[in-house]
């Protein structure tokens, strides 16, 4: 199966029936507990661990909030990571992806009120680069690992060194034309001279040629 097939919506859902994830509605985020079924859902909420939790939940919503927000934000980065490393992608794509893992948080109980704020939030925050299109939301990965950002450093270190030694090299083309056109002109002179020399030994030799047939003429 390739990658798009995988991706396109009928096999996310064929995903998530196999995994039973339409149980989820049975599922209680507050205490993270799944239950079988709509009785055991009813049996669980008035059981006293929900209770409880309830009654902490209540005196302190912001801390349940924020950790929920917070076990959504890393999950949903690793999936990203984990299956796109840092190339754009549909945020429907990942969050359909992560939505089918019978453990996941929902958007309700969290400080976001849907996916658009959260790709926002990911974008502001400086975890995604997030883009807007006709489309809906593209989301890209910004990778913050130590080992890659020293492998980045180290391409660029690279990169610099290779534009630096293609100027060294271009810079001594240069100069090696440079000196060319001056040594050639400097290499002309003998030349010059050396043909100078060759006339003037001509015209010597005309000279006596001449002499002597004037004497022969004259005498
Ligand atoms: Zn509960």
């Amino acid at each position: 199966m390739g990658k798009a097939d995988f991706l396109s919506p009928k096999a996310i859902s064929n995903r998530i029936k196999a995994k039973g994830l339409h149980k989820l509605r049975w599922y209680c985020q507050m205490c993270q507990k799944q239950c079988r079924d709509e009785n055991g859902f009813k049996c669980h909420c008035v059981s006293e661990s929900h209770q409880r939790q309830l009654l902490l939940a209540s005196e302190n919503p912001t801390k349940f909030m924020d950790y929920f927000s917070d076990e959504l934000k890393s999950d949903f980065l690793e999936l990203l990571r984990r299956l796109f490393g840092t190339k754009r992608v549909h945020n429907n794509i990942v969050y359909n992806e992560y939505i089918s893992h019978r453990e996941h948080i929902h958007m309700n109980s969290t400080q976001w009120e849907t996916l658009t704020d959260f790709t926002k939030w990911l974008g502001r925050e400086g975890f995604c680069k997030v883009d807007e299109t006709p489309k809906g939301w593209y989301i890209q990965y910004i990778d913050r690992d130590p080992e890659t950002i020293r492998r980045q450093e180290e391409q660029a270190r690279k990169k610099k060194q290779e534009l630096d030694d293609e100027e060294r090299s271009a810079r001594m083309i240069e100069e090696q034309v440079r000196k060319g056109r001056e040594g050639k002109g400097t290499d002309e002179t003998p030349l010059l001279v050396s043909e100078w020399e060759g006339f003037e030994a001509q015209r010597e030799e005309l000279v006596i040629w001449l002499a002597d047939m004037d004497v022969r003429l004259t005498s």
